[in-house]
């Protein structure tokens, strides 16, 4: 389990084969790439304390991605018959990205599941009109996922700042009312456990006519409070045998994400959502690239995705 009594062991993680103990590194195989996300550029509309993607009003080192750089992915996926289901978009805020509205749609004309990531604060309620357009012609394909922090506005103000609770309500209200395919991604903060977590989350969707089931994990996502800096074990092959997880069940063994940085000819492929800025993990600019086992060897894989709260040392 992560230490946060130390800062990581800076042995660690080096080797993309070998762990600081010699031992042989885990790895994730592609299975099937079920969800390939875009990161639609990292520039936001807030700061929030412990952003693992660093979004805010400055970061522009992930530019906007393009309709044009986009769609090239999408015939790339059709050309070769790869069977995708879903196209995802994250940020940074997605709908300061221009292009964003096109690619949505662009990605629901040619018949996928397409879910989106946001704070649902102004610049989602600036593209309302053109939002309701895509969602009487598509219907439930689109989904939009809106991060609240907390059920109370103090906890989600103190992640999110001052007064981002107001806008991001008035978000939800629209998403609600206007009959939206939605859910909530919040997070267990403060030590609160999850049961107390979902249950302040229902009485909040109850008060304002969310409709989302705060029981159901898929409808309300709740992330783990990580401290990022803190010392974690690394991820060897007897991980899995040990924690009784299957390799499969990574998020890059069914996912890619395309990132644009800042100045470069091309988007770039990265393993997941995760995983953004790190170029070790770069595993190519086209698809038919990316088809490669990941070696384990970040700090996030054993915080975020593998161990999640557990440990994989078998004393
Ligand atoms: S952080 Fe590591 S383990 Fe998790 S999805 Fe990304 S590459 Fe895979």
């Amino acid at each position: 389990m992560p230490d946060s009594s130390r800062a990581l062991d800076p042995k660690k993680f080096l080797d993309p084969l070998i762990t600081a103990d010699g031992q042989q590194r885990a790895v994730v195989a592609l299975t099937h790439l079920t969800t390939l996300w875009f990161n639609t550029g990292s520039l936001c509309n807030i700061t929030c304390v412990n952003c693992y993607m660093d979004s805010s009003p400055r970061n522009d080192a992930l530019a906007y991605i393009s309709l044009a750089e986009m769609r090239a992915y999408l015939d790339e996926i059709a050309d070769a018959q790869m069977q995708v289901e879903e196209i995802a978009f994250t940020g940074g805020e997605p709908f300061m990205n221009p292009d964003i509205i096109p690619m949505i749609g662009e990605a629901l004309s040619r018949g996928y599941k397409v879910l989106v990531l946001t704070n649902a604060m102004k610049p989602l309620l600036n593209k309302r009109d053109k939002l309701l357009v895509l969602k009487h012609t598509h219907g439930d394909a689109l989904s939009i996922r809106v991060s609240v922090d907390h059920y109370t506005r103090q906890g989600h103000e103190e992640i999110r700042g001052k007064d981002t609770w107001p806008p991001m309500l008035e978000g939800l209200r629209w998403l609600a009312g206007n009959g939206f395919n939605m859910a909530v991604a919040g997070r267990t903060c403060w030590d609160e456990g999850e049961e107390a977590g979902r249950a302040g989350y229902a009485r909040l969707f109850a008060n304002e006519n969310i409709p989302v089931d705060a029981a159901d994990r898929a409808r309300l996502v709740l992330f783990p409070e990580m401290d990022t800096d803190a010392d974690v074990p690394e991820i060897t092959v007897h991980c899995w045998d040990i924690l009784g997880i299957q390799p499969e069940s990574m998020m890059c063994a069914s996912s890619r994400m395309v990132v644009k940085r800042k100045g470069a000819d091309k988007p770039v492929v990265m393993p997941c959502t995760l995983l953004p800025y790190d170029e070790a993990f770069e595993l190519g600019n086209a698809l038919g690239d990316s088809n490669k086992a990941v070696q384990l060897n970040h700090p996030h894989c054993a915080k975020f995705c593998v161990l999640g709260g557990a440990s994989c040392s078998p004393d």
